[in-house]
């Protein structure tokens, strides 16, 4: 069965065809298999990715990428911890939500969607609010495409002896970084990004000394991410509760197929090539990115839609659809936008495809 367009979406995303058969299979989460021959190869693979540093460890969740997200926050702050929430965009946002429904004392800086957080500014908040203990931000804010400042916010936080949560769920994979040299303690991100998996599992990549203190800490049981960790633990992968077998073992041959493109290096070539190749397309035939071309990630782009009284989205998105290509609605909430993708099993030549669909979809025009 292959696809019959490109997923040009933040996720779930294009996938090969080798990830997709390998789902053909059923296996027993008590065997050792699956326990000790997928699930654990697959932890050690993803602090392998993620660090080079000592001290790493890793926990697999059931669930979208926010059931992951969800766990970290409601698992790792105590009662009497307070988190500052870094948001310049939805899933900023979403991590100030999960904060409320659990009941956590947060502040949320609200810094606009179009400018890049400064590590200056979150350094004077953090001095301001000795109360805060965690600090929890996005790296790449797939509403815009931004890519956020990373390091020298981490540099701020840690020289403040407090707790970073990074939500790296569509950069995870695709750009290269080191958890460990930037001092992240929990990083988070799922099966459907920058891996080419399929969704149904999320991860975390834990420093673990952090991780052990979180005992008994969780504000739900399911989503007890100490608990899922010592289970993984002491009996060499086995999840607490039922786990998504296929697409867990989907994900262990996307893996594969990383290391055999060239790791996360190469990966990130091919989408920094996308992208470039989709924005130098987009702009010949007229479109205008959202955001400066220096904030931008190779991940996922956000244009303006044209100025047309004529233009409607969802005739654009059937017109590109019927050539083999879907892309996204925008997310921003004060600009009319949308995006596409760059990221999963989709090459350099699938852009200049797409840039001739555009142009022969342009009704307006
Ligand atoms: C995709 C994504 C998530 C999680 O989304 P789910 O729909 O729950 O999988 C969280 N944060 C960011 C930055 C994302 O791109």
């Amino acid at each position: 069965m292959d696809n019959q367009y490109l997923l040009l979406t933040p996720g779930p995303l294009s996938t090969s065809r080798t990830v997709r058969e390998a789902m053909l299979k059923d296996w027993c989460t008590w065997d050792d298999e699956y326990n000790k021959g997928v699930v654990e190869v697959i932890r050690q693979q993803l602090v392998a990715l993620a660090t080079e540093s000592e001290g790493y460890t890793s926990v697999l969740m059931q669930g979208s990428g926010t059931a992951s997200v969800e766990a970290t926050i409601g698992s790792v702050i105590p009662t009497d911890g307070k988190l500052l929430v870094i948001n310049n965009g939805a899933y900023g946002e979403r991590i100030g939500q999960i904060a409320q429904y659990l009941n956590i004392a947060h502040t949320v800086l609200d810094l606009g969607e179009v400018a890049q957080p400064d590590a200056d500014y979150i350094a004077q908040q953090l001095d301001q609010d000795p109360a805060i203990t965690h600090v929890a931000m996005v790296h790449c804010e797939t509403t815009t495409g931004m890519l956020n400042p990373v390091a020298a916010v981490c540099d701020v936080v840690k020289a403040r002896n407090k707790i970073m949560i990074l939500d790296a769920m569509s950069s995870f994979g695709g750009i290269p970084m080191d958890i460990g040299v930037m001092g992240v303690d929990f990083m988070i991100s799922s099966a459907n990004k920058c891996i080419q998996g399929v969704p149904g599992f999320g991860f975390v990549i834990a420093k673990q000394a952090e991780l052990e203190q979180c005992r008994g800490r969780a504000r739900s049981l399911s989503l007890d991410l100490f608990d899922q960790w010592a289970c993984m633990e002491k009996n060499q992968g086995k999840w607490r509760f039922t786990s998504p077998t296929h697409t867990v073992r989907a994900f262990h041959q996307a893996l594969i197929e990383l290391a055999d493109e060239g790791g996360v290096a190469a990966r990130y070539q091919r989408y920094h090539t996308n992208q470039r190749i989709l924005v130098e397309g987009m702009e010949s035939l007229g479109f205008r990115c959202l955001l400066d071309a220096s904030l931008h990630s190779p991940i996922i782009t956000s244009f303006y839609s044209p100025e047309h009284a004529e233009y409607d989205f969802k005739r654009f998105y059937t017109l590109l659809k019927e050539k083999g290509f879907v892309i996204y609605p925008g997310k921003v909430s004060n600009a009319d936008c949308f995006r596409i993708g760059n990221i999963g099993d989709v090459h350099n030549q699938d852009m200049h495809r797409l840039i001739d669909a555009i142009r022969a979809s342009m009704y307006w025009a």
